[in-house]
């Protein structure tokens, strides 16, 4: 949390306070010079300032053309938002299975899933793990699909030596307080080197609007506002730094499970790279391990603990349980241990410390 940092807070609240004290809350400068900064970050030519990564996926997809009677490739694994922007823009998600060992999308899957309906792929940096994405590339080129990286768990991840969201169409990411990087409530950002493009979704965030008044195509609101803007400049010149900091902490954190034998995600193989968003590992008792984590104070999650084809959501989508087996697996098995910048080496120990406990009971029980 900011709020934890007194520098950090301090900076972050003058930086309101000049947002403030100029009134330029929507549009303005503020919003554009985070445009700039992020879009050099990505080393894009441009980034587009959005309310979400919701909306980002959305507006990236209906400025392609998605839409009606149109399929796009998504992972079953993956935040149900992916899917969302899907049926937002009235096209279908078409759900694939996962690699077991990386928990991402294969150029394998797509091909498998392509049809002749088929428009786009969403591949995702889950967890904040590039996906192989060159071999997807390729299908998607011969088979003319736009690629849409949902990148909003993996700010500033590389792939190949670029950063993530600038090698398909377009990138998406989103700013939601708890991603590596995050603003002070909802936000988002197109990333791409297609100036059309990027014109197209500058228009469809605000109401289709050029002059002011004169509306070109019908949109909605969908702005970056000003005062997480300079929420998220003040913040992006540490997001580096922050990220190194993750890898040294999953570093240490991975070494110390793979040593007890925790079964763990496989990282992404060169060229790919990892960002550490959440840190995941894979237990048969994964509630139990979790119950035993909670007695001791340590706070843990499941991403997800529901593949998107299984939630009540998308019925619709027609594929009972079995039909993506390797996702549905995962679901079962998965649980994310604490990992964030600054994490202490003592803070590390007692998260490893509480697992080998219960590994080590779990073994006595075996015995
Ligand atoms: C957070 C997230 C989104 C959605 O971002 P919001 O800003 O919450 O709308 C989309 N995809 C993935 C993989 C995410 O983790």
């Amino acid at each position: 949390m900011d709020a934890a940092d007194p520098e950090l807070l301090a900076r972050l609240l003058a930086v309101v306070e000049q947002v403030a004290r100029s009134g330029a809350f929507t549009h303005g400068p503020f919003v554009e010079a985070f445009e700039r900064d992020f879009a050099a970050y990505c080393e894009a030519s441009t980034a587009v300032g959005v309310s979400s990564g919701t909306d980002a996926l959305m507006l990236a997809l209906r400025a392609l053309g998605v839409g009606r009677g149109d399929e796009v490739i998504v992972p079953a694994n993956s935040f149900i938002a992916t899917a969302e922007a899907v049926s937002h823009v009235n096209a279908t998600p078409r759900f694939v299975d996962v690699d077991p060992q990386t928990h991402l999308m294969t150029a394998e899957h797509v091909r498998e899933a392509l049809g002749p309906r088929t428009r786009a792929v969403i591949p995702v940096h889950l967890f904040g793990a590039t996906v192989d994405l060159d071999p997807i590339l390729a299908v998607a080129r011969d088979a003319g699909l736009w690629v849409i990286e949902d990148a909003c768990q993996a700010h500033g991840a590389r792939y190949r030596g670029r950063r993530v969201g600038t090698l398909g169409h377009a990138g998406c990411f989103s700013f939601y307080p708890a991603k590596n990087l995050g603003a002070w409530g909802d936000a988002g950002a197109v990333v791409t080197d297609d100036e059309d493009l990027a014109d197209r979704i500058r228009l469809l965030r605000s109401h289709g609007e050029r002059p002011r008044y004169h509306h070109r195509v019908v949109g909605g609101t969908a702005r970056l506002d000003g005062l997480q803007a300079a929420v998220l400049g003040a913040k992006l010149g540490d997001l580096d730094a922050r990220t190194q900091d993750r890898r040294l902490v999953a570093g240490t954190l991975r070494g110390r499970l793979a040593a007890l034998g925790v079964d763990l995600p496989a990282s992404p193989a060169p060229p790919g790279d990892h960002v550490f968003h959440l840190l995941v590992v894979r237990c048969d008792d994964r509630d139990a391990l979790r119950t035993h984590l909670h007695d001791r104070g340590i706070a843990t999650g499941v991403h997800y603990p529901t593949p998107i084809h299984l939630t009540p959501a998308y019925a619709s989508a027609g594929l009972p349980e079995g039909s993506l087996p390797v996702a549905e697996g995962l679901a079962r098995r998965i649980c994310t241990l604490p990992l964030f910048p600054g994490m202490t080496a003592q803070e590390i120990d007692r998260v490893a410390d509480a697992v080998d406990e219960h590994v080590s009971a779990q073994a006595r029980v075996a015995v």
